[in-house]
């Protein structure tokens, strides 16, 4: 079993049909890095950055201490791409430290709905842009990809954009070396997929963060005990959301990643292959399991289930492909 799998980790995931599929890990830690090459990653898909500004019983890293933890899973990757979430904090992921933005947070009667992700980076600009430059000088490293959480507003693709030149300026000014890096959006609110053409003319990339999309869309919390059962990826209308999203992406020639928590659950390996996925991003623990599950599937087969499950599904006014086609016409 043990060489069973060292072999598969060395096997590229391709498709019965010949389709290839990138395998990425997500991380926490730079120390995450390990399992991830150990479980045989292409690369890190999703680095959830507030790990590094969590439980620290009110001190926040500054710039020197993240581009060290930055550096060090790059450089742990070895050439091999890793995707930089800038801070997830808010809702499920508090900050103990007591600012303005946090006693603000720890009085919102709905968290999730809040001050979180980009929206408190935004309301942060100095802290914001201490960590754009942390990890832009992290990028001489190796191959970094920024990645901005739960964008809703084109308001907050612009001034990401802004804050990034400003941060790279900066680096400019000191000496300090960097190289432009590609900048993506995590898709994790149903709006950011209604408009996802606007929100790809200044994106490189896209991310689907399906944890939140599956939350934000059914208005169910996803750590809510009590609605626990009607938390449904299986949902038509989130189905059609990711669905819609790989297309557009696609067709834009837009990379297109799934770094939820359904790219590592071997269920849907076959519904996101149909939907043309060919990037998925999970905890390196799940990565044999998927692979397998790849390595027996066939592409086109899953296409042609994906396409009667969508039609099947009342929840979906019309068919992916018919939806991107309008919206780009
Ligand atoms: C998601 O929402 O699917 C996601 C990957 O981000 P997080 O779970 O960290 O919110
Ligand atoms: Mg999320």
């Amino acid at each position: 079993e043990r060489q069973k799998l060292a072999r598969l980790r060395h096997t590229p995931a391709v498709t019965l049909d010949g389709e290839r599929v990138e395998l990425l890990a997500n991380i926490e830690l730079p120390a995450d890095a390990a399992a991830a090459l150990e479980a045989g990653a292409l690369g890190v898909g999703l680095f959830r950055s507030e790990f590094l500004f969590m439980n620290r019983g009110g001190e926040l890293p500054g710039e020197d201490e993240q581009f060290e933890a930055y550096r060090a899973a790059v450089e742990a990757m070895n050439g091999l791409p890793v995707t930089i979430r800038t801070v997830d904090i808010g809702a499920d992921k508090p900050l103990d430290r007591m600012s303005a933005s946090e006693l603000r947070h720890e009085h919102a009667l709905n968290p999730a709905l809040g001050l979180r992700a980009i929206r408190w980076s935004l309301s942060e600009p100095g802290m914001f842009r201490q960590q754009l430059r942390a990890i832009l000088r992290a990028s001489a490293y190796g191959k970094v990809r920024l990645l901005i959480p739960m964008v809703a507003h084109l308001s907050e693709a612009k001034l990401t954009m802004e804050a990034l030149a400003r941060a790279k300026q900066q680096l400019a000014d000191a000496g300090k070396p960097f190289v432009d890096i590609e900048v993506g959006a995590m898709i994790e609110v149903p709006a950011a997929v209604l408009m996802l053409p606007a929100f790809l003319r200044y994106f490189d990339f896209v991310s689907l963060g399906t944890n939140d999309l599956i939350q934000y869309t059914l208005a169910i919390d996803r750590a809510d005990e009590a609605v626990a059962h009607l938390y449904d990826p299986w949902h038509p209308a989130v189905l059609g959301l990711i669905a819609s999203t790989i297309q557009q992406a696609r067709a834009a020639g837009k990379h297109v990643s799934v770094c939820g928590e359904m790219a590592g659950d071997p269920a849907f390996t076959e519904t996101l292959l149909g939907m043309g996925l060919r990037s998925f991003s999970m905890h390196p623990a799940q990565i044999a399991a998927i692979k397998q599950r790849i390595l027996r599937s066939d592409a086109r087969r899953c296409s042609a289930s994906v396409r009667d499950l969508l039609l099947g599904g009342a929840g979906v006014p019309m068919e992916p492909a018919q939806r991107a086609s309008t919206r780009n016409g």
